[in-house]
């Protein structure tokens, strides 16, 4: 990735807008913005951040429809779409039941405390989302919807310029999403999934086995400038593969 290199908020898409990724790369956040992100709960390492940012950016320019993100949590990787997609004052949707994941939950290894509410014992990670969001200053761009994956799907039309798959890592759950979401990709738009570990020891198999299950359809190939740790890109190629 080229770092800053400009990209003019007003940029038509070309033909193939998203032939050339690096030719978008963003031109980084200002430091008070990724002191932001730092400081929201999450599961991102910033080298990760930085490369979805590129990918939103891109996706956002492009003019192929709405970013769409499954796993909001506390907003972290939300704050980086959001970054990315503003500039181009494209929406970034993030949908989350704020319930948590199994791992979230009270005995297992990602629980958060804090992050209970106290008057119903469940999780809730909306309010503390929700101040993300308008801390960044980006409650035009970045939309919470609150509802399970699977709902919300049964009733999302739109093409999307990027789908960003974080959500619940669950066998059934990761692939009720790949299953249900993938194909709403706009063509020519991107697809990256987060948490994919070829290697076993590092991580749980569902979100390689949609990684795998994307690549083997032939709707889709990775984009290795833009793959980076355990998130991994992929674009939908505008003509069939
Ligand atoms: N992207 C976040 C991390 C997401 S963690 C970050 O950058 O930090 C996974 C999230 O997926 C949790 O908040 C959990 O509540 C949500 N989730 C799990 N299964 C879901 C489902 N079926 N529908 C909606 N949200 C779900
Ligand atoms: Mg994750």
């Amino acid at each position: 990735m080229r770092a800053g290199f400009p990209v003019p908020p007003d940029a038509p898409p070309t033909a193939d807008p998203l032939a050339d990724p690096t030719d978008a790369a963003d031109p980084g956040l200002r430091p008070d913005q990724l002191e932001l992100i730092r400081s929201v709960k999450g599961f991102m390492p910033d080298d990760e951040g930085q490369a979805l940012l590129g990918v939103a950016r891109y996706a956002a320019r492009s003019g192929l429809g709405p970013l769409l993100e499954i796993g909001t949590y506390c907003g972290k990787s939300a704050l980086y779409l959001g970054f990315g997609a503003a500039p181009f004052r494209t929406p970034v949707f993030s949908v989350d039941h704020h319930r948590g994941s199994e791992e979230n939950q009270a005995g297992w290894e990602h629980h958060d405390a804090s992050l209970v509410d106290s008057r119903s014992g469940r999780m809730d990670t909306l309010p503390v989302a929700r101040r993300a969001v308008e801390a960044a200053g980006l409650e035009e761009t970045v939309v919470l919807v609150v509802g399970p994956s699977m709902v919300v799907a049964s009733a999302w039309g739109q093409p999307l310029s990027l789908l960003f798959i974080d959500g619940g890592h669950g066998r059934e759950v990761a692939w009720a999403d790949y299953r249900s979401w993938t194909p709403k990709v706009a063509e020519g738009g991107y697809l990256a999934i987060h948490d994919v570990f070829p290697d076993p020891a590092d991580g749980g198999r569902p979100p390689y086995e949609i990684f795998c299950a994307a690549l083997e359809s032939g709707r889709f190939q990775e984009v290795p400038e833009w793959s980076c740790g355990s998130l991994r890109v992929l674009r939908r190629p505008a003509d069939p593969v």
